[in-house]
């Protein structure tokens, strides 16, 4: 998995990450789209991690008539270029990330949603992983804490086995 960081990226508006945007496409040789640009304005724009069909739904907002293969070969375009996460699960169909910096993931097994966590994984742990993996060469790391979210926990999920 790659990351950059990218400060401050709640608070970008359009025309500065229409800037990014188009910088980083025609920086791996891709041209910049009004497609393209709707889609990353929908995913960092939401904290929800939606699936291609969510992002679907949200950007027909904008361009009532994208489709559901432009979106999803928008968002691998933005995933190629470092703009975005692909997150992806054995049991269900892969959710995107708008966020690169490095944060981790809480995902509800009856729901399916996924949250951003708060926190690191102190550096120093980090390399004792790193140690600990010999002749691997590591470039980073995903953690994901599974279980329920509340709202899925108070209705019950989880108390018995997982639905
Ligand atoms: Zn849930
Ligand atoms: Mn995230």
């Amino acid at each position: 998995m790659k990351y950059a960081t990218r400060p401050g990226n709640m608070a970008m508006n359009h025309q500065s990450s229409d800037a990014r945007l188009r910088e980083a496409l025609e920086g791996s040789g891709q041209r910049f789209t009004e497609q393209r640009a709707a889609v990353y304005h929908y995913l960092v724009g939401t904290n929800v991690h939606p699936t291609a069909d969510e992002v679907l739904f949200g950007v027909r907002a904008e361009l009532p008539s994208i489709s559901l293969a432009t979106v999803y070969k928008s968002l691998e375009t933005l995933v190629g270029c470092g703009l975005a996460v692909k997150l992806t699960y054995a049991d269900a169909s892969a959710r995107y990330d708008g966020r690169t910096d490095p944060h981790h993931h809480a995902r509800c097994l009856a729901c399916g949603s996924v949250t951003d966590l708060p926190g690191e994984i102190p550096e120093q742990e980090f390399e004792a992983l790193r140690r600990e993996a010999g002749s691997f060469t590591v470039v980073g790391y995903r953690l994901e804490l599974s279980g329920y979210c509340s709202r899925c926990a108070s209705a019950g999920a989880g108390t018995s086995l997982p639905v």
